[in-house]
């Protein structure tokens, strides 16, 4: 099986190096899957999971959006926060949740707040689901 080197990127470093068979994720357009060779691009993602396939086995990263950069031989990840699966601290992303749920239903609240815990409680529900792997 052909490999590609793909790196997970945040502000506060790299997060994940490995070498690869597969590439698959949430873009902002829909489902996106990358192979070794595939066609230079330059893709905004959603909230999500990254899936890393190799030798039969996946390990997953949950990221909050960003970018995903093909290039001939290798795939970069830049995402404001991302964390392996096995990182993830589930007990923050629930107190997280909830949190946002709180503020989702306060009745006195902007719509930026209402659209800033909208996101939260996204981030903390796909934290909770990479922990799990569930997709
Ligand atoms: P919280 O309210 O718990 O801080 P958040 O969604 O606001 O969650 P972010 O702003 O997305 O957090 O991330 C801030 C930093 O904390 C990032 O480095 C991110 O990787 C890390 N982080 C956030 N939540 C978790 C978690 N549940 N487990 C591990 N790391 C986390």
């Amino acid at each position: 099986m052909k490999t590609m080197k793909v790196s997970v990127v945040t502000p506060d470093g790299p997060v994940h190096e490995s070498e690869v068979e597969m590439v698959s994720t949430k873009a902002q357009s829909g489902e996106l899957g990358v192979l070794p060779g595939h066609i230079p691009m330059v893709a905004p993602l959603a909230i999500g999971a990254v899936r890393l396939k190799n030798g039969g086995k996946t390990d997953f990263v949950a990221v909050t959006g960003g970018f995903l950069e093909v290039r001939p031989d290798q795939v970069t990840i830049l995402a404001q926060a991302a964390e392996k699966a096995v990182d993830i601290d589930v007990d923050r992303a629930l107190r997280a949740k909830e949190r946002a749920e709180q503020r989702l239903n306060e009745s006195k609240q902007s719509a930026i707040d209402f659209k800033r815990a909208e996101l939260a409680l996204r981030r903390a529900v796909n934290r909770i689901n990479v922990s799990k792997g569930d997709f």
